[in-house]
């Protein structure tokens, strides 16, 4: 979870704090990192909860947001999502749903690999890179937000000291399941230490 402090007087940003976003000094525990975003620009909200297409259905109403969601929505949208919205005074609201009740291994990494969309959508991507024995050397599979996610997914679980050696992706995608056995693969090999 993130764990933040909000200091600010934006009137705007009080608003969304009412609604429970927060902003300023953030922690995320599950990747070792702290974000200091801007309390009158950026605010977020994790939500943990039981089902996560019905909670990111809930908030769309709530934003009387209403895309053409596919058939397969609930399907699809299984353990985790990330919603974006901005506003005419352009602060960034940034939604993070994470199931509840998983086991402690998978809720790390469904964590982990939230905040990876979260840390893409910021602009932000270096703060991980920055763990990396060479910062400049960004994983050759790399292609699109998506791969970054599978990356600090993966992260979290070494950061939360599990033995990525002893992982496998239970993804029945084979495609994702290769990109989670490479993005391991880099992490083990490249993280300092
Ligand atoms: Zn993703």
């Amino acid at each position: 979870m993130a764990d933040c402090v909000m200091e600010t007087d934006s009137p705007l940003i009080q608003l969304y704090q009412s609604r429970g976003y927060m902003s300023g000094r953030c922690s995320l525990a599950e990747l070792g990192i702290t974000l200091d975003l801007d309390p009158t620009k950026v605010c977020i909200r994790v939500h943990s909860v039981p089902n996560v297409p019905r909670a990111v259905l809930e908030l769309y109403e709530r934003a009387n947001f209403h895309p053409d969601l596919p058939s397969d929505f609930f399907e699809r949208r299984g353990n985790m999502q990330s919603s974006f919205f901005g506003s005419a005074q352009e602060v960034r609201a940034f939604d993070v749903f994470v199931t509840s009740g998983l086991d402690p291994l998978n809720t790390v990494y469904l964590y982990g690999h939230e905040y990876g969309h979260l840390l893409s959508r910021l602009g932000l991507r270096e703060m991980i890179y920055d763990k990396f024995k060479d910062p400049t050397a960004v994983p050759w599979f790399i292609e699109d937000e998506e791969h970054f996610a599978e990356l600090t997914g993966n992260l979290a679980m070494l950061t939360q000291r599990y033995d990525l050696s002893d992982i496998t992706s239970t993804n029945p995608d084979g495609t994702v399941h290769a990109r989670e056995s490479e993005a391991r693969r880099f992490i083990l090999e490249n993280i300092r230490g």
